[in-house]
């Protein structure tokens, strides 16, 4: 069990807390799910890009999904090798581009023909052929939350199997692009298998196509998505997971290729905030906490629900919202939860908060960012230091 008020005591509050031990144990299970193959576990990066979170990974030898240039640049800082980082991504710089090539990252995923024809144009420039894989949106409803489902014509991402199509034909016939890879992410946080077999097979089958037009690829990457509990939901096993994308690819021999984030490090994170007071009205009871939206974003972006659990307090529980100090009506980690009578200095902690915690933190209010504590075998250590004052005007005050 992590001591969560002596760590609050050591660090002080906000603060992020990262259970190590979790994060390698669930990618271990994933990874050995596929063990019926070759595969590579991509890990999302966007997820939490803590460099020590990455390093544990590196050293487990995963690989690395990036969505931006200073993603891939992290992955590699902290020991990824080159050969096992996807570039991906709706909206990439030619800058970007131009780096993935030059640093020879495994394959640069494409989401549509004018990126197509952007990285070509670039590879032409640099006299080098870029390794790619096309994002297929396989047109399929993922069943989540529709700001985090991807697989739909109707969203941004990819492209429809037609054009996909059209594009590896293209492809083939270029001197500076090399088709490796075929990709599909439908959505984030999927506790629904169906919809995942349902995209497995019809890239799979646009897979066999490729194939008798003599395009030969060798990554099948399946995109992240796998969800986690976060209150009572039935989510998917990684055993079942594996079984059911690789039952459409027999017949095939190509590396599955998967990019897990949320699966990684949700369940493995926890915030934790201190209560400041308890404020009451005619109509509602607040207990306010010194974390907010600014270090938690979730409950704010997507109404997501995080467990809170006080810590030590005990007592009759009534209903309240937990708020933070942020000058924003949006700015709550829950609404109408059952907490004991709580007091200046009792502490909360937050379930859940591996994912998209710290790396959707932001300086609103001119707050310094959270401080990140890892525990690895009993053990605490900080893996970033809180932002001070120093750090939030250090770009500004030169120019004064
Ligand atoms: C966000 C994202 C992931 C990771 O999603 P999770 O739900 O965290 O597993 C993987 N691949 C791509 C392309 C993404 O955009």
């Amino acid at each position: 069990m992590i001591n969560f008020k002596e760590l609050s005591k050591k660090y002080k509050t906000p603060l992020y807390v990262y259970d190590f031990e979790n994060i390698k144990k669930n990618y271990l299970e994933l990874k050995d799910a596929f063990k019926a193959r070759k595969s590579l576990v991509c890990y999302a990066v966007k997820a939490n890009s803590n460099l020590s979170v990455l390093k544990l990974l590196a050293e487990l030898e995963a690989g690395a999904d990036c969505v931006s240039m200073g993603e891939v640049k992290r992955a590699m800082y902290a020991g990824i090798p080159k050969y096992k980082i996807i570039f991906s991504g709706v909206g990439k710089r030619d800058d970007e581009i131009e780096e993935a090539i030059l640093r020879d990252i495994l394959m640069i995923n494409i989401e549509s023909e004018a990126e197509f024809d952007r990285v070509e144009l670039i590879a032409a420039k640099l006299e080098k052929s870029a390794r790619i894989s096309i994002r297929v949106n396989p047109d399929i409803d993922a069943k989540t939350h529709p700001y985090i489902s991807t697989g739909l014509n109707e969203n941004k991402f990819g492209v429809d199997t037609e054009n996909a199509k059209k594009l590896y034909i293209r492809a083939k016939n270029s001197n500076y692009i090399e088709p490796v890879g075929i990709h599909f992410h439908i959505g984030s946080q999927l506790t629904d298998l169906k919809p995942i077999e349902e995209a497995s097979s019809i890239v799979a089958s646009m897979l066999r196509q490729l194939k008798v037009l003599d395009i030969d690829i060798k990554f099948f990457d399946i995109g992240g998505g796998i969800g986690i509990k976060y209150e009572d939901e039935e989510t998917i096993k990684p055993y079942d997971y594996a079984q059911a994308v690789l039952a459409t690819l027999k017949g095939t021999d190509v590396t599955v290729v998967c990019e897990p984030g949320r699966y990684i490090v949700g369940n493995s994170g926890y915030f934790l905030t201190s209560v400041l007071y308890e404020k009451e009205n005619s109509s509602k009871r607040f207990v306010v906490v010194d974390g907010g939206m600014n270090d938690l974003l979730r409950p704010s972006l997507y109404k997501a629900y995080h467990a809170i659990e006080a810590v030590n307090a005990k007592g009759k529980t009534s209903k309240c919202d937990v708020v933070g100090p942020v000058c924003e009506s949006g700015d709550f980690f829950a609404k109408d939860v059952e907490l004991p009578k709580l007091k200046n200095g009792d502490l909360l902690v937050i379930k859940s908060a591996g994912a998209y915690g710290f790396t959707m933190s932001s300086n609103y209010n001119s707050r310094g960012r959270a401080a990140e504590v890892a525990i690895e075998e009993g053990n605490d250590r900080l893996i970033r230091r809180r932002e001070n004052f120093e750090d939030l005007i250090r770009l500004e005050k030169e120019y004064l």
